[in-house]
């Protein structure tokens, strides 16, 4: 049905454009447009479901009908509106042959249609775009002369039959023996239970095999012999020998054949059908191929690099529209009516006067751009990216404060306990000398303490407030929210990111997060966020020297003794809690004695996630007073801590840590001006492990062992679980397509921006748009 429309409407088109070129005189077709037009039109009603779109096509043909009689101007009036009537018809009509299910095709019934659901294909459009696990090329056939008995392998062979015989074995197996010759030598085929080639096949016919050798065979008789080849005669459309046959993912009862033969199909049925939805002018500008082509020289490629070219379509198509989604999302945003914070502030300059330092040209920079957002109507929505130890937190603090200036309550999420309290620590000092009353709220403090934050928030005796992801549970409500800021974005689930919003629906969103997350990564990550990015480190700060050892040997003790004997305090970071023989690995509860044992009297004390918040406290008090040296954690101190006192961190068992997580470790070093190193103790024996050490000794830009990580791990892992939010992409790579991706971004803005996808000639991609729509982000 929607075949018959889309070709009628395929048919009617050119007359139109002809007829609009020369004038609308009513000659662009022999015997007069109008009756042309009448009979195509009444074609299409005919199978048109939908009503709207019916009434539309009736008025047409009534038009029509009175044409010959129409001055020009009102006939060039009818043909325009025809044109983009047709024209957004055709759109809903491809989208509907896109969205088909697979059992319109030809031979595709329950139980196939079952086999494709498992590999994720439901319609005509996901099975074009499934793209093939590798191709065999099979175009060229071998002379049956220069054989080898080799059996791993299969051969193609061109050959004419000579002999065609067909017996019974004694265990009731029909057997089909062909003998062909190819000019060079002959050999044998056979075939079990397979008698209707008996039908197909006699001596003369020319036919193409493709098949291995029998080991067998060749074993008992010392005769090379094909073993159940593929078969297909000359003149027989290459499907599986002559050409490169794409080979694709499988499933339990759905066999590689099966699935190329649908595709086959597909493509002969819809294939025509298709309909672009780049107009070509974008496609010429882009340099891709047309959304048919693509798809034909994905499943049918003529060269082995032309599926490239295709798959490179697709693979744009789907950042594409990721892209419009985002791009869309942070427009509604920006319109969506936020709060108007207010100009200037007090709170601010004060704050500013107190800091025993001066913010740098690029922090200043960055709090200029956020404090003429919070005071715009605009909702803002901004990721704030800086490497480890940038100076992140006083942004945060000068936003919070201009929040309060105006009244309004702001809320500060850490990931980590330890990380929210020491944030607590640091600003409530500060604040509280501001006459601003701020609060802690953490999932590990008592009820009653929890109540009576909460029951502040309501009422707004407190204004700040800081806390882990339990700021944003059940229950927790606030007076009048007008900031949200949440330190360590990446650690949280993009999950907890929506949840958050949901909260203060109005309030300002700044997002911190100090894993420099690739450019190619941000944008379809962070795509419906505004990006200031602080740059560089505040001045006088020295690189941190890192070091490689095998193990805890005396050069590293030397190392550790002298950093102890200047007064300076040290991390001792370990991959387990307690002790587990198989895995191998240091453990802090182990480490602990042993390292309080090797540097009496220093003093050791251990921290990690399975204590109490009570002991959690006091250890990092301990640490900050001094009273503590030497901090054997895990990697609860990973991000955020802030103490620039202690300047050497050991890392034990360093190859089983990820790239950005050491390099997050190390930056907890480092922080103040004295000369701070890093101690890698590990023996990688794999080489991304040797790899990611290799890095971490060259490097200490945040942003180039990012690069260095989504490299060594690859994109869905570099993401992590945490991430599952975030729609996986199934063609594109953002590694490989970087280039793909960042041209998708800039076509997605200037379409958003210029509200083009309203245009009919974009009718189909808005389409295609909203159906992703459905689906989250
Ligand atoms: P991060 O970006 O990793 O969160 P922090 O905000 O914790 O970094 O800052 C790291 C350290 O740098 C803190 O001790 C902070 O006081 C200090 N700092 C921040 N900005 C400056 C600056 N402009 N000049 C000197 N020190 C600064
Ligand atoms: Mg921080």
């Amino acid at each position: 049905m929607y075949k018959e429309i889309q070709q009628s409407i395929e048919k009617t088109l050119p007359p139109l454009y002809l007829e609009r070129r020369i004038g609308c005189t009513n000659t662009s077709v022999y015997g007069g447009l109008h009756h042309f037009l009448e009979k195509n039109l009444h074609q299409i009603k005919k199978n048109l479901e939908d009503r709207e779109m019916r009434q539309r096509v009736t008025v047409l043909e009534e038009a029509f009908s009175q044409y010959s009689y129409l001055k020009r101007r009102e006939r060039e009036l009818l043909v325009t509106n025809t044109i983009e009537d047709l024209q957004i018809l055709q759109a809903k009509t491809s989208y509907s042959l896109w969205n088909l299910p697979v059992s319109s095709i030809q031979g595709v019934g329950k139980k196939r249609s079952e086999g494709l659901g498992r590999l994720g294909i439901r319609s005509i459009g996901q099975l074009f775009s499934l793209l093939p696990r590798y191709y065999e090329d099979r175009r060229k056939t071998v002379k049956i002369s220069e054989l080898t008995p080799s059996f791993e392998m299969a051969y193609s062979m061109k050959g004419c039959i000579k002999r065609l015989s067909t017996f019974k074995t004694k265990s009731g197996y029909s057997i089909l023996r062909i003998t062909i010759d190819d000019g060079s030598g002959r050999i044998d085929a056979i075939w079990f239970n397979q008698m209707y080639l008996n039908q197909i096949l006699k001596e003369g016919t020319e036919v193409y095999l493709r098949g291995r050798l029998s080991r067998k065979t060749y074993e008992e008789k010392r005769r090379l012999e094909l073993s159940s080849p593929l078969l297909e005669r000359e003149g027989d459309e290459p499907l599986l020998t002559r050409r490169l046959v794409p080979i694709y993912p499988t499933t339990e009862g759905l066999s590689q054949r099966e699935i190329q033969r649908i595709l086959r199909e597909a493509l002969k049925e819809y294939l025509p059908l298709v309909e672009d939805p780049l107009p070509v002018s974008f496609i010429k500008r882009l340099n891709l191929l047309g959304l048919k082509e693509a798809i034909e020289k994905i499943h049918d490629p003529k060269a082995p690099r032309e599926y490239e070219r295709g798959r490179d379509r697709l693979a744009f198509d789907e950042l594409l529209y990721l892209q419009l989604r985002l791009v869309k999302r942070r427009k509604e945003r920006r319109r969506g009516l936020g709060l108007e914070h207010t100009r200037g502030s007090s709170f601010t300059k004060e704050y500013l006067s107190q800091l025993p330092f001066s913010l740098t040209p690029s922090q200043l920079e960055v709090w200029e751009e956020i404090e003429e957002e919070m005071e715009s109507h605009r909702q803002m929505s901004r990721l704030l990216q800086g490497d480890v130890g940038s100076g992140k937190t006083v942004i945060a603090a000068l936003s919070l404060l201009k929040a309060v200036e105006g009244d309004y309550q702001g809320a500060f999420m850490a990931p980590t306990e330890i990380l929210a309290e020491q944030h607590y620590l640091d600003l409530r000092e500060e604040f509280e000398g501001l006459g601003i009353s701020v609060g802690l709220l953490t999932g590990g403090m008592g009820v009653k303490e929890k109540e009576e934050i909460k029951e502040g928030l309501k009422d707004k005796s407190i204004q700040v407030i800081i806390g882990t992801h339990s700021l944003f549970q059940e229950g927790v409500d606030f007076h009048e929210l007008g900031l949200i800021i949440i330190d360590e974005q990446h650690r949280f689930g993009v999950r907890e990111r929506g949840l958050l919003l949901e909260k203060g629906i109005r309030a300002d969103l700044l997002v911190m997060t100090a894993t420099p997350i690739p450019r190619s990564l941000a944008m379809t990550l962070y795509g419906d966020l505004d990006l200031s990015i602080i740059r560089g480190l505040p001045p006088n700060r020295r690189p941190i020297t890192t070091k490689l050892f095998k193990d805890h040997n005396t050069k590293v003790q030397e190392i550790l003794l002298k950093e102890l004997h200047q007064g300076h305090q040290v991390y001792y970071v370990c991959p387990h809690i307690q002790k587990n023989e198989d895995l191998g690995l240091a453990a802090v509860e182990e480490r602990v004695n042993e390292i309080a044992r090797l540097y009496e009297p220093f003093s050791t004390s251990m921290i990690h996630g399975g204590m109490k918040r009570e002991e959690k406290n006091q250890v990092m008090q301990d640490f900050r007073e001094h009273r503590i040296q030497i901090l054997v954690a895990t990697t609860v101190i990973e991000v955020g801590v802030n103490h620039p006192q202690a300047t050497l961190m050991v890392i034990e068992d360093a190859h089983v840590f990820g790239l950005s997580q050491l390099h997050q470790l190390r930056g907890r070093v480092g922080r103040g001006e004295k000369r701070s190193s890093c101690l890698l103790l590990g023996d990688p024996t794999t080489e991304t492990g040797k790899k990611r050490l290799c890095a971490m000794l060259d490097c200490q830009n945040g942003f180039q062992i990012a690069e260095e990580d989504l490299k060594i791990r690859g994109p869905g892992d570099f993401l992590g679980e945490r991430q599952h939010g975030i729609p996986m992409l199934k063609i594109a790579d953002l590694l490989r397509d970087a280039t793909l991706l960042r041209r998708a971004r800039e076509l997605a803005l200037s379409l958003i921006e210029r509200g083009e996808l309203k245009k009919t000639s974009l009718t189909l991609l808005g389409l295609f748009l909203s159906g992703k729509e459905e689906r989250p982000v």
